[in-house]
């Protein structure tokens, strides 16, 4: 019952530690900080059932012990940040994939792959169902993350099939939460902290491109239940509530009581317009689907910020 979490001091895979060590397994974190932080785990550190060390998995490495799961969570996965280390997010997608897939295999351990619905690109059917093949433009610059989490799935699927390695695919939609790292360049992040220090939301294009946000502990649930399950074939995880930018926005100043209102700035290449997974796939085979509002999640995730806010004033 050892799990190494590969990003664990990330986001997501900060959540997914906690919820590993309820469910009584043991963590081993393997993080470079790239874009993740230490004050994530911070609150486990005295927990001695978890580990954390500081490891690029892009290079050789190795870990001592028995180790029942490996799931691989590391990568850059906000726009602003893959574009900023596009060598590094296709070097982790494919070395880093490969390594943390023989991890697996040395050690007969289940394996779980956080992949994304970037790999459906700029979709041309909604919802996106895990049978559609995507439309991905491979060679702008999102292709350093969507190519990369293409070839993860490829990797992944190639080690089930020809090593026997018993592998899983979540392909995860916007998540958002505590933990997400102020100036990461999300909407959610970007909106939340203009919102608080009275700046303009800053809306890309005409706000009209659609998202459909999960609250982090139902992503969490539905990545644990998926490793609990045998289904080799990729999963679509995320909440099916889809809106555009500008309703989002609309939210955002509703829970934060913002005046400053919104500008409009250039649309990011190959922005995809919409994005809403279908679900039923998940709600049959883990009997999982979201449960947290976005009238609920949103104000627990502003509260963070605000932590955060004051926290930096002193
Ligand atoms: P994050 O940036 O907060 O976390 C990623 C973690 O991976 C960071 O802690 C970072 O330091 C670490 N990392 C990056 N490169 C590494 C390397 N070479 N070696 C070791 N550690 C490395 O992002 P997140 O939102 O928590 O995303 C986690 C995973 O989920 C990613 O694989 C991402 O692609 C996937 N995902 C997330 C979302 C979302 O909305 N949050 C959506 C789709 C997919
Ligand atoms: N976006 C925006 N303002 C921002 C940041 C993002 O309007 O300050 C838009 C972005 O163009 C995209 C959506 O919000 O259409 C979600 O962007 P994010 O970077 O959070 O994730 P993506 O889904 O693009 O990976």
């Amino acid at each position: 019952m050892r799990a190494v979490v590969t990003g664990g001091a990330g986001f997501v895979g900060s959540h997914l530690s906690d919820r590993l060590l309820e469910a009584g397994w043991e963590v081993l974190c393997l993080d470079n900080l790239a874009t993740g932080s230490e004050a994530n785990v911070a609150h486990l550190r005295r927990d001695s059932r978890f580990e954390m060390t500081r490891c690029d998995v892009t290079r050789p490495f190795s870990v001592a012990g028995a180790v029942g799961a490996v799931l691989h969570l590391a990568s850059p996965a906000s726009p602003v940040d893959y574009l900023r280390l596009p060598i590094e997010t296709l070097e982790v997608g494919s070395l880093g994939t490969r390594n943390t897939l023989e991890l697996a295999r040395e050690k007969g351990a289940k394996y779980l792959l956080a992949s994304t619905s970037e790999c459906y690109g700029d979709p041309e059917v909604s919802p996106q169902s895990e049978t559609y093949w995507g439309h991905v433009n491979p060679i702008g610059p999102r292709s350093v993350y969507d190519e990369a989490k293409r070839f993860s799935e490829a990797l992944t699927m190639a080690y089930h099939r020809a090593r026997g390695v018993d592998t899983r695919i979540a392909r995860i939609f916007n998540t958002y939460g505590p933990r997400m790292r102020l100036g990461d360049g999300r909407v959610l992040p970007n909106f939340v902290h203009q919102a608080l220090t009275g700046q303009p939301l800053s809306v890309y294009g005409d706000g009209r491109q659609t998202r459909s946000f999960c609250y982090v502990s139902d992503l969490v649930e539905g990545l644990y239940r998926l490793l609990g399950s045998s289904h080799h074939e990729p999963v679509n995880l995320g909440n099916p509530r889809e809106m555009t930018i500008l309703e989002f926005a609309d939210k955002v100043i509703e829970c934060t009581g913002s005046k400053a209102g919104m500008r409009f700035l250039p649309l990011p290449v190959d922005d995809p317009r919409r994005r809403r997974p279908d679900i039923a796939k998940a709600k049959q085979l883990l009997g999982w689907e979201p449960r947290v509002t976005l009238e609920e999640g949103l104000p627990k995730t502003v509260d963070f910020f605000r932590g955060l806010a004051q926290a930096a004033r002193g």
